[in-house]
């Protein structure tokens, strides 16, 4: 249907071919198999800047970004050359660092939500520590998450919502025993109701909610203001602890996260992502009080053979370091803004049925004719096959977006004006594509 030939994917293919043979499906994290877009999955070569390119050179302007980590853009020189110094002098010592004590007071000093942190290797161990904390700290069993929201791939996290307006979960994948779910509260985003109810319900049982504050792994499900206050308040009135998942909002929307942006003080906060510098790294941070409960100062146990790795400390020190200098969110966010307005104002003046969604330098683009999507219900599942066309025809114009409709994309330090330019001129003959179709 497109008016470009297909990009060349033969050496992708045949990495492909052979990546079948080591890893289920090929790959080793399933989004990358290209099950919701067309064609063989990209495998990649390099990356500088904004710009990718996968295996049988072709170039891309890369709006993935590593799903998140990479804010400067691939391959950031000052991140480069501070792992390298930093490597010459080994990988590992399963021993304290002086990097660690460094990225941490990057952190903390500069974020007045946190006052002692613990570093992770990922998102999803951070995530999955925070529960714990959670739940050692109030001795109570179960915790409400929002439908829509990903925290990781932890047992008590692959929950999905059951029917009704307060359901135990259901396991979202195989393997995770019943009883677990059974502790998972899954409710509705923007839902009031459902989080009261589900506090009546089971009173003085909640040992913490869990949310994205700026919900991005279901779409961009963006929330009121107002909803992430009632949280905190009812938390505050059941002695709950409410954790904001921050592994993609942390030093994305504002070097303080969605706790910043919205001026709310959650209990607990995860971080990933960013404070890698691309390299594996996650972190849960929270008051002295709260996270002297951790081992070995408090009962609840957590180790890490690679926790405050070196390397990766040395790669989130050298990114932070960027992000802290001054203008750096407010350009960044200025900069998307100007991108997804004009992407925006073409589609309505098309009268397609098309939204961008943005919060600082996150976007998603959805096929809807709504104003808000703020539920992942509100979502149009049908929608998703808009996406992969376009998806498709992007692809053949030199632009790389993670292959699923339900992701967001992420603008990069290392976007330029003409790579925006570019972009804008793709997604505009891209979308005159797919509403012809
Ligand atoms: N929480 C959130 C909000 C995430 O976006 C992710 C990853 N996309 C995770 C947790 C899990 O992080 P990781 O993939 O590093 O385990």
């Amino acid at each position: 249907y497109g008016d470009k030939p297909d990009i060349i994917r033969e050496k992708s293919a045949e990495l492909y071919e052979r990546a079948k043979n080591y890893f289920p499906g090929g790959v080793n994290s399933p989004v990358r198999a290209f099950k919701s877009v067309y064609g063989t999955p990209l495998f990649i070569e390099k990356g500088d800047g904004s710009r990718l390119w996968d295996a049988d050179g072709n170039e891309f302007i890369d709006f993935c970004g590593s799903w998140g980590p990479l804010i400067l853009g691939h391959n950031h020189p000052k991140i480069r050359e501070k792992v390298i110094e930093v490597m010459q002098n080994g990988m590992s010592f399963g021993a304290p660092t002086a990097l660690e004590n460094e990225l941490a007071e990057l952190i903390i000093k500069n974020n007045k939500y946190i006052e002692k942190i613990r570093f992770t290797s990922s998102g999803t161990e951070a995530v999955m520590s925070a529960i714990r904390l959670a739940r050692g700290v109030t001795k109570r069993d179960k915790i409400i998450k929002f439908e829509g929201c990903y925290h990781g791939h932890t047992d008590a996290l692959l929950v999905k919502a059951g029917s009704g307006l307060v359901t135990f979960g259901e396991t979202s994948s195989a393997g995770i025993p019943k009883a677990y779910a059974d502790e998972t509260i899954v409710v509705s985003l923007n839902d009031k109701e459902a989080v009261k109810a589900a506090f009546e319900q089971f009173k003085e049982q909640i040992a913490c909610v869990i949310i994205e504050p700026v919900p991005a792994n279901n779409g961009l499900l963006l929330q009121n203001q107002d909803f992430l206050e009632f949280l905190r308040e009812i938390c505050d009135q059941n002695c709950s602890l409410l954790i904001f998942d921050e592994v993609i909002s942390g030093f994305r929307v504002g070097f303080e996260g969605a706790a910043g942006f919205y001026n709310i003080k959650p209990d607990i906060i995860t971080y990933g992502k960013i404070i890698g510098g691309g390299l594996p790294v996650g972190a849960y941070g929270a008051s002295n009080g709260i996270m002297s409960n951790i081992s070995p100062e408090g009962g609840v146990y957590q180790a890490g053979t690679l926790s405050g790795n070196p390397v990766a400390m040395a790669a989130g020190i050298a990114q932070l370091t960027e992000l802290l200098k001054s203008g750096f969110y407010k350009e960044m966010n200025q900069k998307t803004l100007e991108f997804t307005d004009s992407i925006q104002r073409y589609a309505t003046s098309k009268s397609y049925k098309f939204k961008v969604f943005q919060i600082g330098s996150i976007f998603w683009f959805a096929f809807t004719e709504k104003e808000k999507i703020q539920t992942s219900e509100d979502i149009d599942a049908s929608s998703m096959e808009k996406f992969k066309m376009m998806h498709r025809e992007l692809l053949n114009r030199g632009i790389y977006l993670g292959p699923s409709g339900y992701e967001v994309g992420f603008v990069s330090a290392a976007h330029s004006k003409i790579d925006l330019e570019k972009a804008k001129r793709a997604i505009f003959e891209s979308l005159d594509i797919v509403f012809k179709n």
